[in-house]
């Protein structure tokens, strides 16, 4: 029994951290599991119907509850399906509730993602994390600030290198560590980090495979494009993406910032965040 409950306390600590309401989900649907108990002698079928109930519970709170439950505290879900302009890159940030941010950044985003198209037909913006729904300073592992509903990541723009034509597919499958390396005459501050002794700041490149790097193209027009259309926005704070990016696009905006050594590279993707 003790036993049992240890590893409960466990498996919920893990969903909590990794959804944050998964935990919940998990307790609420322990009143399922009693009578599934109660119903059924054989374990594999007590084991099976347990694991539907907790999904099935999991579900209808990640896409019905939790979207209607946050709004009161500010935060609205970016969309999944429904807008061809704005996407995840990976349908998991959605499932795992991380596609969460206040409603003035997915205005900006959704605004940001609409010109894009027009001035790049077929041009869709993919996003990566952005906050948890629910409590402020509540952390979205493994970043740093994605706390608040304020904070958003973003893939760069690619051309399908086979074809020259856009995609809106990325070369990462979990949108980071495949990075747009710095040239031999460009700063290079992923090695002035590393040399520093940050290890985590090249991480995610050191061990996310590279497989598809070759298959995508970045796009410099329409990358520069999407960071100059996010800035151009008063609400807009802070824009993180590595220096020799910056140099290298020709941005110019103030917003621009060094991130510092102790966050990860940004030559993998760019982090927007509200004032
Ligand atoms: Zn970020």
């Amino acid at each position: 029994m003790l036993v049992k409950i240890i590893l409960a306390l466990i498996l919920i600590c893990i969903l909590t951290a990794v959804t944050q309401i998964g935990g919940v989900v998990f307790l609420i649907a322990l009143f399922t599991f009693r009578i599934i108990d109660d119903r059924f002698d054989r374990r594999w079928v007590r084991v099976t119907t347990k694991t539907a109930s907790f999904v099935t519970l999991y579900l209808v709170f990640t896409f019905v509850i939790v979207p209607l439950a946050a709004k009161p505290f500010g935060r609205v879900p970016l969309p999944i399906f429904e807008n061809k302009n704005l996407k995840p890159a990976n349908f998991l940030t959605c499932l795992l509730n991380r596609n969460y941010v206040k409603l003035e950044l997915r205005d900006i985003t959704y605004k940001v993602a609409e010109d894009m198209n027009n001035n790049f037909p077929g041009a869709a913006v993919n996003y990566l994390d952005a906050n948890f729904p629910f409590i402020d300073n509540f952390p979205l592992l493994p970043h740093l600030s994605h706390n608040d509903g304020k904070k958003l990541d973003l893939s760069f723009q690619y051309n399908d290198s086979g074809t020259g034509q856009i995609t809106n597919n990325i070369p990462s499958f979990i949108g980071y560590g495949i990075c747009e390396e710095p040239k031999d005459e460009e700063e290079n501050r992923p090695e002035y980090c590393e040399k520093k002794g940050y290890w985590q700041y090249n991480w995610l490149r050191n061990n996310v495979s590279q497989s598809n790097k070759d298959k995508f193209t970045f796009n410099d027009k329409r990358t520069k494009e999407l960071v100059k259309r996010f800035a151009f926005y008063d609400g807009l704070g802070k824009i993180f993406i590595e220096p020799h990016l910056k140099a290298r696009l020709g941005l110019t905006s103030h917003k621009i910032r060094f991130h510092g050594c102790q966050a990860v590279r940004h030559d993998d993707h760019i982090h927007v965040q509200l004032k």
